[in-house]
């Protein structure tokens, strides 16, 4: 069983603070969702758990069964059981995603023989033609499409925890059911249990990937946490009633003062 805990996580992009201090703890078997309006801090969220370049951690920390991981570089984050699926997957011309899922698995002490089979495996699961497993990952693939091969790549890889950055976006109904089915699926697995970081602005990915906590991100801080029932009332209501009412558009009117100063 493993366990992500974030804690006290701050962290800033060209001087600007996004993540003012969160508290998450994700373990095995658990499916949580972090849910918030657009600019909230979602994909910062993920990027920095996940050690992206250009974001610089200003407080808190992040482990991952005791091991900090902000020490480490984001491979080696990825070797130790983390998983990062980006709202936008990065097309890369020349290289087959057998090829990537093969050198993965080597770097993880693991077989690469069954490879093959598995990939056809799990590929049927969630409706990935084959003929996509020896193209150029994500080259000229579909939103759908490239959302099937990120999940497939999950779920041969096998991470302790799996963080899916609005899974949802660019997806059709039937993708976006295929590919939340099998994360349900992975997070149920009687022998190592996905923990799961869903990222998602919208509720209807939650309709199959069924979380058992939902947290909403707003400014930079998780302001309120409950169960799946949350999800139900965003849909219904929105964000309003959980964010705090913008500041008056002291800028805009500071920026006319200005003008007319000059
Ligand atoms: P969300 O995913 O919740 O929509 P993001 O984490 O993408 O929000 O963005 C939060 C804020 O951080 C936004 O104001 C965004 O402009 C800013 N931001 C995020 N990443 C970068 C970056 N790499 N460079 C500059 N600003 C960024
Ligand atoms: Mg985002």
């Amino acid at each position: 069983m493993s366990t992500l805990e974030i804690s006290g996580l701050r962290a800033e992009v060209d001087g600007k603070e996004i993540l003012r201090g969160i508290d998450l703890t994700v373990r095995s078997g658990e499916v949580h969702a972090v849910m918030g309006p657009n600019g909230a801090g979602k994909s910062t969220l993920s990027a920095v758990v996940m050690g992206r370049p250009g974001y610089t951690v200003t407080g808190g920390s992040v482990t991952l069964d005791g091991v900090d991981m902000l020490a480490l570089s984001t491979w080696e984050r990825a070797v130790a059981g983390l998983h990062l699926i980006m709202q936008y997957p990065t097309e890369v011309p020349g290289v087959a995603l057998s090829d990537v899922l093969g050198e993965a698995l080597h770097y993880r002490g693991r077989d690469a023989n069954g490879l093959r089979d598995l990939l056809r495996d799990e590929a049927d699961r969630i409706g990935f033609d084959h003929k996509f497993l020896d193209r150029p990952l994500n080259v000229d693939l579909s939103g759908g499409e490239k959302k099937r091969n990120e999940t497939l790549q999950l779920a041969v890889l096998r991470p302790r925890i799996a963080i899916l950055d609005e899974l949802d976006s660019g997806l059709d109904i039937d993708a976006l059911r295929d590919c939340s089915r099998r994360v349900e699926e992975l997070s149920n697995d009687a022998t190592q249990p996905l923990g799961v970081l869903a990222i998602t602005h919208y509720s209807r990915l939650l309709n199959e990937l069924r979380p058992d906590h939902v947290h909403i991100l707003a400014k930079g801080q998780i302001v309120t946490s409950g169960g799946p029932e949350l999800a139900a009332v965003l849909e219904s209501d929105g964000y309003a009633a959980f964010v705090e009412e913008e500041e008056p558009a002291e800028t805009a009117s500071s920026a006319l003062d200005d003008l007319f100063r000059m």
